[in-house]
């Protein structure tokens, strides 16, 4: 007998009211300034690892925790970037919904948005970050209430802390490859002229070149 509405049973995941399991969806969230094989690798290792359905690299708006302090590349040149890096990736995709709803770009918004089916029938959330993030959790929009509605996926990330816990949270972790590639890092060698082999996709790279973008071409 299953309750009205979705119902987590000692049976495993959330339910409809008619039996069939929620759709598990990863969320990536990030700013994507540029996109790099940093982004891709954890999305994939995290869709391959964690059974996702589906993973979604949801492009921030306004990163209003980045936005004070540098200047951010249009919300739609990054958008672009990220449908570049994601094309002919089985099950990952950019996601507009944070650039459709406007204004600062909380992940508790788009985590009730998939919860209550914006995309076609409500799914179970699994909020995908990077080891660097953790830390950070605390201080995002409605934290606590955050952390009750989705599961947070650790990735490895060189240079950060291997997270196995985070307070409040139900905690998986993904031994994706870790790679060290940063956006910030790629932002310098582009504006600089330097060489990106290989941090960045095929794809995403023409798209930089083009729309112009980090003084490319220039
Ligand atoms: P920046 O240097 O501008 O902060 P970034 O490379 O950290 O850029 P973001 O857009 O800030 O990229 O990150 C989006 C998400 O992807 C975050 O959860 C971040 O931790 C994760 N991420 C970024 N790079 C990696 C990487 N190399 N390995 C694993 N996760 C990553
Ligand atoms: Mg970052």
């Amino acid at each position: 007998m299953v309750a009205e509405g979705a119902t987590r049973g000692s049976e495993g995941p959330d339910r409809h009211a008619d039996g069939h399991a929620r759709p598990r969806i990863g969320v990536l969230g990030g700013t994507f300034d540029p996109p790099h094989v940093g982004h891709v690798a954890a999305a994939a290792a995290a869709r391959d690892e964690l059974g996702l359905d589906r993973v979604l690299l949801v492009v921030a708006n306004d990163p209003w925790q980045k936005s004070p302090s540098r200047s951010i590349t249009p919300a739609e040149d990054r958008f672009a970037l990220v449908e570049a890096a994601v094309s002919g990736l089985e099950g990952v995709e950019a996601s507009r919904l944070e650039l459709d709803r406007g204004g600062p770009s909380y992940s508790i918004d788009t985590v009730e948005a998939l919860r209550a089916g914006v995309l076609g029938e409500p799914a179970d959330v699994v909020l995908i970050v990077g080891a660097d993030l953790v830390a950070t959790l605390p201080t995002w929009e409605r934290a606590a209430e955050l952390a009750k509605l989705a599961t947070l996926a650790v990735v490895a990330r060189p240079g950060s802390p291997d997270v196995r816990r985070a307070s409040g949270w139900h905690v998986l972790t993904v031994d994706g490859p870790s790679l060290d590639v940063s956006s910030s890092e790629l932002r310098e060698r582009l504006v600089h002229g330097e060489d990106v082999e290989g941090l960045v996709p095929d794809p995403v790279m023409r798209c930089i070149r083009a729309r112009h973008l980090y003084a490319v071409g220039r």
